[in-house]
């Protein structure tokens, strides 16, 4: 508290529901760590409210905002200018306010890569099985194919995110050097043999948490091989059903979304105060030895 004066600079999160956020506890600490004189704080903002939400930032002078659901797609016209991969994906969770001039960016994409770098994994030049088109699945594909991912295979149901995942390979390749296909995921055996060569697997539905904790989209452990990396954007719980059946089949890279989560944040932490953010001090103190 002591660090809040008459020169602080406040950052926002706006989505709805938001109370339930780490963001702030992220944030905050990293800012008191180092010193810098900022305050991240929670504002519950539906998408009806968005446009006021956007002016605030420019009326207050913040420094700009995290974007979450319902708003990370409404939010494009708002803005004055966009980041290429914000583009691409037609999404932000990131707004920079430069003096009146406000940018959008997308940070998941980027946390994913950072988070696998962070595990001296590279996926560059290599291929992707993806499961998911929405929040998560969409910059996910859009930053590895960016990056250099040689060969991304979407699979999704054929449920309101199926045209997002058509959109997606599209851009993907139209835009980028990476080949991207768009599968059924109802069609097992097409599943099943585009994981027998693939170096990653990344499952970005949602599946495996609560209340669907008991779930996986691939039960059978032979589906995968010992040398590729299983990754699953959630991290609550830490250890998800699909990363226990990876497990029984002794993959050796098995990793859950906390890594994203924090580099996603550690992203749009240097954007906003130019530092990097202290991310194994924020991991110790907020996710050591907790499995929720
Ligand atoms: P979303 O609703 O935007 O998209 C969900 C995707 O999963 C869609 O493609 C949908 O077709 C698919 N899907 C939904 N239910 C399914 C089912 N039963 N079987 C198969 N496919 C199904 O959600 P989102 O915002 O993309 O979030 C997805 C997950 O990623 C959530 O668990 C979220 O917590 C997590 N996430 C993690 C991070 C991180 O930093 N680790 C960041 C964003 C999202």
């Amino acid at each position: 508290m002591e660090r809040i004066d008459g020169h602080t600079i406040l950052i926002g999160l706006m989505a709805h529901p938001i109370r339930h956020s780490m963001s702030p506890t992220m944030h905050n600490n990293a800012f008191a760590k180092l010193g810098l004189n900022y305050a991240y704080l929670a504002f519950e903002i539906d998408s009806d409210q968005l446009a006021a939400g956007v002016q605030a930032i420019r009326t207050l002078d913040m420094r700009g905002s995290n974007i979450s659901m319902p708003n990370k797609q409404k939010i494009l016209p708002l803005l004055d200018r966009l980041s290429p991969a914000a583009k691409l994906a037609g999404a932000v969770n990131t707004v920079v306010n430069d003096h009146g001039v406000l940018t959008g960016y997308t940070t998941d994409g980027t946390g994913f890569m950072k988070s696998l770098a962070d595990e001296g994994l590279d996926i560059r030049g290599q291929k992707m099985v993806l499961t998911g088109a929405g929040g998560a699945g969409t910059p996910i594909a859009i930053q590895a194919a960016l990056d250099g991912v040689k060969e991304i295979a979407i699979f999704n149901l054929h449920d309101a995110h199926w045209d997002q995942a058509k959109k997606n390979v599209e851009i993907i390749n139209d835009q980028t050097d990476c080949h991207a296909t768009l599968h059924e995921l109802e069609d097992q055996d097409d599943f099943r043999n585009e994981l027998a060569t693939a170096a990653i697997y990344c499952d970005a539905t949602g599946v495996g948490m609560k209340p669907l904790e008991d779930k996986t989209l691939v039960s059978d452990p032979s589906w995968f091989h010992e040398d590729m990396i299983v990754f699953d954007t959630v991290y609550a719980p830490r250890t998800t059903k699909l990363m226990k059946v990876a497990q029984q089949a002794r993959v050796k890279h098995v990793l859950n979304g906390l890594g994203m989560m924090l580099e996603q944040g550690a992203e749009a932490f240097k954007l906003w105060t130019g530092k990097e953010m202290p991310v194994d001090y924020i991991r110790q103190l907020l996710f050591t030895d907790r499995e929720e």
